[in-house]
Order: C-alpha cells, then sequence, then structure tokens
C-alpha cells in the first residue's frame, strides 16, 4: 500500500460531501454568492426538488475571465483579501462551493464583468476554457443532476417534495436576513414565491410569516458590550409546534445554533406549554473576532467567544418584551373564538333551510328548536351574590370599571368563566388559568425577595409514598423549605407536611400536592437539578393554590381578579401556556348579528 496525493476531482468530491449534504446546501451557496457580488435580484429556478436542475440568476459584479477560471479552483476566493479569518466580512470565505458543486453535477456558468461576458462548463470536475458568450449581466449558474456522479449520496436524498422544501426554508431565511434584495422562486416552472425588494424588515417578514404574526409579535432591540440584538418574536399565545419557525441570523449568516436555540427555549420557558415553540426572527451583530463561523463547512454553526453573554443577552431581552407585552394574549384566539360561534350560527341556519337531513353539521339532524336552545338558551350561572351590589351601584361599577382593560365583570358561566364588558368588547375569562398565573408570579416575587411566607399546619399532614418516593423528596427537603414547603421524613414510607406557603389557598389537596411535587422531582435526578427547575415546582404548587374552575365567584371577587391580572406580569397565558382571557370586539359581534 503507497501514500498517494489524491486527484482534484477526487479532492472535491470528498469536500463536497460535507459541504453538500443536499440540493438546498447547493442553493445556499450560489445564492450567497449572489448576495456577496452585491446582487439586488437574485431568482431561483428548480426542477424536481433541485434534483435535476437549480438555476440561480443574479445582477451582481460578475466575473472577469481569469476570475471565472479561478472560481472553479478549489480553495481559490476573492473574499478574504487580508488572510484573516477572524475578520470576515463576506457569506463565503472558504473557497470551495463552486468546485465542490461542479464535482457532482453538469455545471455551466455565463457571467458578465465590465464589457466582456464569458461561459464555462464542467462536467465531472472537468473544466472547459472560458468562452465568450452574449450575457447582459450579473451571473447565472446553472447545475444539472446534482450528484449523478455519486449515486451512493443519490440514494440518500428524500423525496422531490421534501428537497424542495428544504430549500424554499433556506431561500425564506436569506431573504430574511437580506429584506432589501428581491428573491424569486420557481419550482417546475411555477412561480413560488416572488419578494421584491422592502424598505423595511417588517414588511419582508409580514409577506413571510403573515400579518398573524406582525400583530401578535413584538419588536426586540438591545445592546449588550459589543453584541447587537434584533428582531420580532411572538406572544407566547402565538407558538407553533414545531422549532422550524425559529429564524437565527449571525452577521448576516442564517445559523441553527444549538445555543441560540436554547436560549430561545428559556426565554419562554414557563410560558408556552411543552411541545410548542415561540415564533422569533432574531439577528445578532458582532465584531468578527469574537464569533468563529469555521466550525463546519457548511457554516450553518458558530461558535462565540463568551457564549453565556449572548444567551443572558437573548433571555433577558425578550423576557423584558414578553413582561411589557405583559396581558396582551395572541389575537388569533379571538378570531378562532368567532370561528366557532359562526359555525354555531350556520348550523342554525342550515337547519331552517329545510334541509336539515342533509346538513354536514353534527346537530343538523336534531330538531330546530334544541339546536337553537341550546346555542342561545343555555342557561347562565349568574351568580346570585350581585346581592352585594344594589342594582343602581351596579350601574355605577360597570361605567367605571369599563375603563379598565380588562373591563367591567358580569358574570360567571359554566363556574370558571367570567364574562367581562369593556366600552367595546366583551371579555371571556378562565379564572382558574388566570388565578394560576398570578399565584405563581406572586411566588416568584417572593422568591427573588426570598420572602416566601409560609404558614404552619396545626396538625402536621401525614402522606403516605413508596419509599424510594419518600428518599426522592426527602433530599431536596432544604430546597423546598426554602420554597415554604417543610416535609420531613416520617418513618420509611410516609412523609410530615408541617408548613405550606402561604400563598395556597387553605382548601388545597396536600396529598395530590406532594404526590405531582414527588413525580416531577423523581425526573430532575440530580441535586442541583432542582434549583435549575424551581420555576417548574413554584409553577407545580401554583396549579394547587389556585382557585379552582367551578368555584363560585362573586362580582367583587372577579372584578378583584380582572385588577389583578392587569397589574401581574405575563398574565395572557396561564403557567402551562394555554391563554387566560379572550377578546371578542363588539364590531365583531354585530357582525354576527349582521348589524354591521
Ligand atoms: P467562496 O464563496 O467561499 O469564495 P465559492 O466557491 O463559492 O467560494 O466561489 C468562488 C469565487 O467565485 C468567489 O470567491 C467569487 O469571487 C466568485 N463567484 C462565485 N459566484 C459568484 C457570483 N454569483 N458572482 C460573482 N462572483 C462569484
Ligand atoms: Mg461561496
Amino acid at each position: 500500500m503507497r501514500i498517494r496525493h489524491l486527484p482534484d476531482h477526487l479532492v472535491n468530491q470528498i469536500a463536497a460531501g460535507e459541504v453538500l449534504e443536499r440540493p438546498s446546501a447547493a442553493v445556499k451557496e450560489l445564492v450567497e454568492n449572489s448576495i456577496d457580488a452585491g446582487s439586488s435580484n437574485i431568482r431561483v429556478d428548480l426542477k424536481d426538488g433541485g434534483k435535476s436542475l437549480i438555476r440561480v440568476t443574479d445582477d451582481g459584479i460578475g466575473m472577469s475571465y481569469q476570475e471565472l477560471s479561478a472560481s472553479l479552483d478549489r480553495h481559490a476566493t476573492s473574499k478574504l483579501p487580508s488572510d484573516d479569518l477572524l475578520n470576515i466580512s463576506f457569506l463565503g470565505f472558504r473557497g470551495e462551493a463552486l468546485p465542490s458543486i461542479a464535482s457532482v453535477s453538469h455545471l455551466t456558468i455565463k457571467t458578465h464583468a465590465g464589457k466582456d461576458s464569458w461561459k464555462i462548463e464542467c462536467h465531472s470536475g472537468v473544466k472547459t476554457e472560458p468562452a465568450p458568450c452574449a450575457h447582459p449581466k450579473g451571473t447565472i449558474v446553472e447545475v444539472r443532476d446534482l450528484f449523478y456522479s455519486t449515486p451512493a449520496r443519490l440514494k440518500f436524498l428524500k423525496s422531490d417534495k421534501a428537497e424542495f422544501l428544504a430549500i424554499k426554508d433556506i431561500l425564506t431565511r436569506l431573504s430574511m436576513a437580506y429584506p432589501k434584495i428581491s428573491f424569486e422562486l420557481t419550482h417546475n416552472n411555477k412561480t413560488v414565491f416572488n419578494y421584491f425588494s422592502e424598505e423595511t424588515l417588517n414588511s419582508r417578514l409580514e409577506k413571510i410569516l403573515g400579518k398573524e404574526f406582525t400583530e401578535n409579535s413584538f419588536h426586540i432591540n438591545a445592546d449588550r458590550d459589543y453584541i447587537s440584538l434584533s428582531g420580532v418574536s411572538c406572544l407566547p399565545t402565538f407558538n407553533r409546534g414545531t422549532a422550524n419557525y425559529q429564524y437565527l441570523f449571525v452577521n448576516g449568516r442564517a445559523v441553527k445554533d444549538k445555543l441560540l436555540l436554547g436560549a430561545l427555549r428559556a426565554a419562554y420557558q414557563d410560558l408556552i406549554p411543552k411541545n410548542r415553540y415561540p415564533v422569533s426572527v432574531l439577528y445578532l451583530t458582532l465584531p468578527g473576532t469574537n464569533v468563529d463561523v469555521n466550525v463546519h463547512p457548511a457554516k450553518t454553526e458558530v461558535r462565540f467567544k463568551d457564549p453565556g453573554k449572548i444567551r443572558g443577552l437573548i433571555i433577558s431581552a425578550i423576557k423584558h418584551q414578553l413582561m411589557e407585552a405583559g396581558q396582551h394574549v395572541s389575537s388569533t384566539l379571538s378570531q378562532s373564538a368567532l370561528g366557532a360561534i359562526n359555525r354555531t350560527e350556520q348550523t342554525v341556519s342550515g337547519a331552517s333551510n329545510q334541509n336539515k337531513y342533509q346538513y354536514p353539521y353534527r346537530h343538523a339532524q336534531q330538531p330546530l328548536q334544541k339546536n337553537i336552545s341550546s346555542a342561545l338558551l343555555a342557561p347562565l350561572t349568574v351568580e346570585p351574590s350581585v346581592k352585594t351590589y344594589g342594582a343602581e351601584e351596579v350601574e355605577h361599577s360597570l361605567t367605571l370599571d369599563q375603563n379598565y382593560p380588562l373591563g367591567a365583570a358580569i358574570a360567571q358561566i359554566h363556574k370558571n368563566y367570567i364574562i367581562a364588558q369593556t366600552q367595546n368588547s366583551l371579555i371571556m375569562i378562565d379564572q382558574h388559568a388566570a388565578h394560576e398565573r398570578l399565584v405563581y408570579e406572586k411566588f416568584k416575587e417572593q422568591l427573588q425577595a426570598k420572602s416566601i411566607e409560609t404558614q404552619n399546619l396545626l396538625v402536621p399532614e401525614i402522606v403516605n409514598l413508596q419509599e424510594n418516593e419518600v428518599k426522592d423528596i426527602t433530599d431536596h427537603q432544604d430546597s423546598l423549605s426554602c420554597l415554604g414547603l417543610d416535609i420531613e421524613a416520617f418513618g420509611p414510607d410516609a412523609v410530615a407536611v408541617r408548613s405550606l406557603p402561604a400563598l395556597l389557598s387553605d382548601k388545597i389537596n396536600i396529598e395530590q400536592l406532594i404526590k405531582d411535587l414527588v413525580d416531577e422531582i423523581s425526573e430532575f435526578g440530580t441535586a442541583n437539578m432542582l434549583e435549575d427547575n424551581i420555576n417548574s415546582l413554584l409553577s407545580t404548587m401554583a396549579c394547587h393554590g389556585s382557585v379552582r374552575s367551578g368555584r363560585k365567584l362573586n362580582i367583587q371577587e372577579m372584578n378583584n381578579l380582572l385588577r389583578d391580572m392587569e397589574k401581574t406580569k405575563n398574565s395572557g397565558q396561564c403557567n402551562h401556556g394555554r391563554p387566560t382571557w379572550v377578546e371578542i370586539q363588539l364590531k365583531d359581534i354585530e357582525k354576527l348579528f349582521e348589524r354591521s
């Protein structure tokens, strides 16, 4: 066996394995080249998910004869003029994308710089001499039959649809980073999108993520030392079932960085249900000396010199805005609430259409009378405790309280929902969810001030547990005691609870609380994990400590709850991320009754 230097085309194919995982990686490299070339308009045409054709057309600076020929040589780049890998001002710098793509496809480039236009072809890494051609402006790179020379890679590609979606995602991300550049994408001769040049980032984001997103999100602008963070992030109730809607950019480069994704998760921690993800677009700008983009050939991962600082900045900037956004819940919720009411309306009118047996709704076969009565005449469980007010007083307090953001409480229905009225809307509040958030935020406040109030039990409550459970929970005795919960082992298979946080209501089911805590703690494992999970424990306690659904409240209590919500951070959603209230505008109610 003799050591030998591999031929260039093989070296390039090996590099292609790293740089080019799939067609979307080729598109990313080519479009980044067009951006680096100062283009204002970039167009990408695809066939069969990019497998048979990727064509990128730009109106950038183009290449001269020599540049065009050199562009296909390995490690030939115009983007590192000062030989300084820490000072990178372009998206590219490694000089390996074009030769890698060329080594596994049929590649043609046409380009115009100065007065001349040139064309070059490359098949399986063997290039032709540039020849004159007719080409007006910028550069066209055409890649046919990507991976045809590496059948093993070809086999790993997914369906055309899946590869196309990956390309669309990449190009969408690049469009978010460069709103002033226009981007067009076609697939199998059909236009997928055409984003024109935009003056502002917001208008580009609105085109991509929809008006609902821009309406249900807040702007972030924060600086710390040399780092600057900007972006737009959603209200907690506007969440999605996948993390794909998290768009992260570092110095104009779209990245999928674990540190940044983790910071985002932490920022929304107790505001979004498990398995749901915020929609976020974040742009970090920092000096090249503080971030290494040369971690992986595909350049989607970065390494920060000071990761803790970056994480801290993201978390605190988002949390700050979330607090400001306070009680807001996303407007889409009221839209879906209205949608639901609309459906009821259709059912009723559909049935009256003589056609009731064909009508596709669930209640359509029931007599019309029953439909109407269930939809409109359902009895309201209005609390008799209105008696605390005289009729006139009710009127009076109603007009006063209507000026508050959450309005004046009118009634409680189904023993859990408070109906309130503002000047121009109706608000429904989930009393349990709302109260849970209030108790939780109070807990956090007291914990921060290191003054959790406790209440001693006259008679300690004994809770029977499994032996290992007793060990799990008593291992964390000290930490729990800091939270106002004093417990100690009571024989091998029970604990005695001596005091509780005063915030928990006196009607709480202590046994259930302890069992829930044991379950949680057993999942944490090691001792410090408890410190990291304090908020989650507080949240469990708050859930136990809050008014249950089913408890009747009088008007005074309801209004107190509303006023408390207005004062409390994050009160738009409960600790599990569910919304605590929904608003329906009067004008929408009027539409339902065809009054407007
Ligand atoms: P890198 O982008 O890392 O420099 P590439 O292999 O992607 O490496 O490209 C090699 C060189 O070809 C670039 O440095 C640039 O000078 C030139 N080039 C590639 N694409 C274009 C383009 N669309 N317009 C102008 N020049 C280009
Ligand atoms: Mg490049």
